[in-house]
């Protein structure tokens, strides 16, 4: 059960890190996808067909993705939780 709560924060964070590297997403050739499901991408917005979460962009490779601090100490409380587990 614990697993489960550890590795739906993990998705959350996930999540927040698609959110964050969203701001410009007028480019042309972006591709969205799911948290849950990476195996769906998508070239526009929207949801996942399987389980209804909005896609979030995808970073494209060599981009920096910038972690706030308020990311980076919910990372580490996790990767301690994770740790006790
Ligand atoms: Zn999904």
């Amino acid at each position: 059960m614990q697993r489960i709560i550890v590795n739906c924060q993990l998705s959350i964070l996930v999540v927040m890190l698609l959110a964050c590297s969203s701001r410009d997403s007028a480019h042309q050739g972006e591709t969205y996808t799911c948290p849950m499901h990476p195996t769906v991408v998508s070239d526009k917005p929207g949801t996942c067909p399987v389980c209804g979460m909005d896609l979030g962009r995808k970073a494209r490779e060599g981009e920096e993705v910038v972690i706030s601090k308020e990311l980076n100490r919910l990372t580490k409380s996790l990767t301690r939780l994770s740790l006790l587990l």
